[in-house]
């Protein structure tokens, strides 16, 4: 069979091995074969399992989707997550699949920027009203629902300053109201908190951050608590093309396979640095919620039971100078504007996620020059701690 010229073109079956590999192939077929129509019928009609086109779905996302259903404790019976290309394309699939015309959307003031530019420039461009709300006070959420809201949208830990979400008063609004409330999850993972657990409908996920945690591999996930939420979810992501790439599913999937070692190791060094920060010259501001100094302490040791993160701010005393010296001092530490990668790496608001805004609507959401924004990764805590050190002294000139 393998010597048949005209498998020279299209390979019919793969090489016989009564052995299986351990690490998932790579599935990169565009299409599926069937051996005739009445197998395909049966696909079709679900009497049996299979793909026919790629951007239906394929192993390699299945895979993803299925592990981080585990990890965020989907059940069963609600069908299972979609993986998709992006973080936004999760966050665009789930708009897609559930907003009709003339509804309304709750989002949180301090939304991931492509999230929050999504809230304020393209929903209300094709006719959905938005209102952005503090999510630290559940009150506001609240007084923001109106008859024609579909769904609230939030982070628990917004990005960079750090505050945690009301989110026990908000899934009670949410509730009350009859609305649906939709979490990304990026920033705490189901490793520091599961919204599933805590009256969330929708889970968002950047998979591309902490979860595939290396950089190099871009996908996201939705995920909701009914069957036919899942199914509008697949169908959105199917209809409007937000398919993942294979290579993509399977470098997360063995990113995904370190990922507790990699979160809580970070996380220790991150509480470690927070503290070590507090305590040095030229440091003005320290945000970590597992500090008592931070604004949202005690709520951050009720909701995340001491799963506090690995992301820490602060504020460094002076300006563009200051900061510059520091940068360029923590020479092995990437400056790079994403976070989740399995090394540290440093970024600066005002100068990236924040540059669209005034300095003075900067300064209202505590975002000033000197503000650093630090993914802690898994390094060796004392080399890590020491370089940043260091490079807080050189700031100071
Ligand atoms: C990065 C990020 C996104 C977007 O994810 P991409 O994979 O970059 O599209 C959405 N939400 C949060 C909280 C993020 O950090």
């Amino acid at each position: 069979m393998t010597h048949d010229p005209r498998s020279v073109t299209r390979r019919v079956a793969a090489p016989v091995s009564v052995s299986r590999p351990v690490s998932s192939p790579i599935h990169t077929s565009v299409v599926y074969r069937s051996t005739d129509a009445d197998e395909l019928d049966s696909q079709y009609e679900g009497r049996a399992k299979g793909y026919t086109y790629s951007r239906e779905g394929h192993p390699n996302a299945t895979i993803v989707a299925e592990k981080i259903d585990w990890l965020e404790g989907v059940k069963p019976e609600w069908g299972g997550g979609v993986v998709v290309a992006s973080g936004m394309a999760a966050v665009s699939t789930m708009l897609l699949a559930l907003m009709r015309a003339g509804d309304h959307v709750v989002a949180g003031n301090q939304l991931y920027g492509r999230s929050l530019r999504l809230m304020t420039q393209d929903m209300p461009r094709m006719g959905f009203g938005v209102t952005l709300a503090d999510p630290t006070d559940a009150s506001a959420i609240r007084a923001a629902i109106r008859p024609e809201t579909r769904l609230i949208l939030v982070e628990t830990v917004s990005n960079p300053t750090l505050r945690v979400a009301d989110m026990a008063g908000i899934a009670a609004a949410a509730k009350e109201a009859g609305v649906l409330l939709a979490v990304d999850n990026t920033f705490t993972t189901p490793r520091g908190w599961k919204p599933f657990e805590n009256g969330a409908d929708i889970v968002i996920h950047s998979l591309t951050k902490l979860l595939a945690g290396h950089s190099d591999a871009m996908l996201g996930y939705v995920a909701g608590r009914t069957p036919e939420m899942n199914k509008a979810f697949y169908d959105a992501a199917v209809t409007w093309g937000f398919a993942p790439s294979p290579f993509d599913c399977w470098l997360t999937e063995r990113g995904l396979s370190t990922f507790t070692l990699r979160y809580d190791r970070a996380e220790a060094t991150a509480a470690a640095l927070a503290d070590r920060l507090a305590g040095l010259k030229g440091v003005k501001r320290v945000l970590y919620p597992g500090r008592s100094d931070h604004p949202d302490h005690n709520r951050a040791g009720d909701l995340l039971k001491g799963r506090f993160g690995n992301m820490v701010s602060f504020v460094l005393d002076g300006g563009r100078d200051t900061v510059n010296r520091f940068l360029r001092a923590a020479e092995h530490i990437p400056f790079a504007p994403t976070l989740g990668d399995v090394g540290t790496t440093l970024s600066h608001p005002a100068s990236s996620s924040h540059r669209g805004l005034t300095a003075e609507a900067r300064a209202a959401i505590g975002i000033e020059e000197g503000f650093i924004r630090t993914s802690v990764g898994v390094e060796e805590p004392e080399q890590l701690i020491g370089e940043i050190e260091r490079a807080v002294a050189a700031s100071r000139g």
